[in-house]
């Protein structure tokens, strides 16, 4: 069994990698932004290959590297569709599989903190994200939160499982690694021997701090955390624009990387559409124009091509960042079928 627990002091939040011993391919659960060396050196220390990256939900705490990874590693991000998180490759839901070479990670539904709050199952161990803390459980009272639904989810989902199952949370504040299904149904203060209104009760009389970061990590990591922009820790990363920078003239192109149906339901004035793959169609396009600018749905696309054209030695090539998500956030012309969604 491969399995790393790993630390981040500023937020106390926990990333796990885990990776099937065969095949090396690996599964991160829940990274964070300023943690992405650290986790890539785990993955290179390893020889693993990053399959899939999750983030348990939409955290207001810290920013996610979920993107920051996928452009190093080329793996698929997913979360949560609950979540409403539009930047992510796969939304999951409740009952899913991912397989990473022999292994599988089951996708538990655990709405409460958040509506689209996920636990992952694992073996002998569950990945509980902000759903059950040691001897504690996640806040409801933003986000949607709900004290009901997770006194469901933690009752009648986690406490369902085998009381020796593990128990990994996504914080802890006082240095504790993990707990067990069996300890915590019999000693979790804010859930043995209560009442769902007693539980209900409690939540609603926490009175905690409003999250110092939720201003700035809610909306990035609603498309999976940055792409780009002031985000460079690799060198392989091509030139990037703030899309409200763009200026497309005689000289300059852009080009629409996103699926056939997402660029009918919105897309920028004059962009070409290409299929994202399509390379010998974009080095012909670059060598018409100065500045070749790729634009996709959520950014990641456009910057994978805009890096793969960098290596086979076009350089006049320059990603959109945060894609057409960015580009509608930023009030820009768009035109298509949901061109005002
Ligand atoms: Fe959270």
């Amino acid at each position: 069994m491969i399995f790393h627990q790993l630390f981040d002091p500023a937020s106390s939040t926990y990333t796990y990698i885990v990776a099937d011993d065969t095949t090396l391919e690996a599964v991160v659960i829940d990274p964070v932004l300023e943690q992405r060396a650290r986790d890539l050196q785990v993955l290179r220390d390893g020889n693993l290959k990053l399959k899939w990256i999750l983030d348990s939900h939409v955290h207001a705490d810290h920013v996610t590297a979920a993107n920051a990874l996928k452009i190093a590693t080329g793996a698929s991000s997913a979360v949560g569709e609950a979540c409403g998180a539009g930047g992510y490759d796969q939304p999951l839901n409740d009952g899913d599989t991912l397989s990473f070479g022999n292994e599988q990670i089951s996708v538990l539904a655990t709405p409460g903190h958040t509506p689209g709050s996920m636990c992952f199952l694992w073996r002998d161990r569950v990945f509980t994200g902000d759903t059950l803390l040691i001897g504690g459980c996640g806040r409801s009272d933003f986000q949607n939160g709900d004290a009901h639904a997770l006194y469901a989810s933690i009752t009648r989902k986690l406490f369902t499982l085998p009381p020796a199952t593990r128990v990994y949370p996504g914080h802890d504040y006082k240095g504790r690694t993990d707990s067990s299904i069996g300890a915590e149904r019999a000693a979790n203060p804010r859930l043995a021997g209560t009442t769902e209104e007693d539980f209900v009760a409690l939540m609603a009389a926490l009175n905690l701090p409003r999250p110092k970061r939720i201003d700035e990590a809610v909306p990035l990591n609603r498309m999976a955390g940055p792409v780009a922009e002031g985000d460079t820790p690799w060198e392989t990363l091509p030139p990037t624009l703030a899309s409200r920078d763009l200026r497309c003239n005689d000289r300059a192109l852009l080009v629409d990387l996103s699926d056939a149906w997402h660029y009918a339901d919105g897309h920028a004035t004059g962009a070409v559409p290409v299929a994202h793959d399509d390379y010998g169609r974009l080095k012909q396009l670059s060598a018409g124009c100065d500045k070749l600018y790729l634009i996709c749905r959520s950014g990641t696309r456009s910057m994978l091509a805009a890096r793969e054209l960098a290596a086979r030695d076009i350089h006049n090539v320059v990603n959109v960042a945060g894609g057409m998500q960015a580009w509608k956030a930023a009030g820009l012309e768009v035109i298509g079928k949901r061109a005002n969604t």
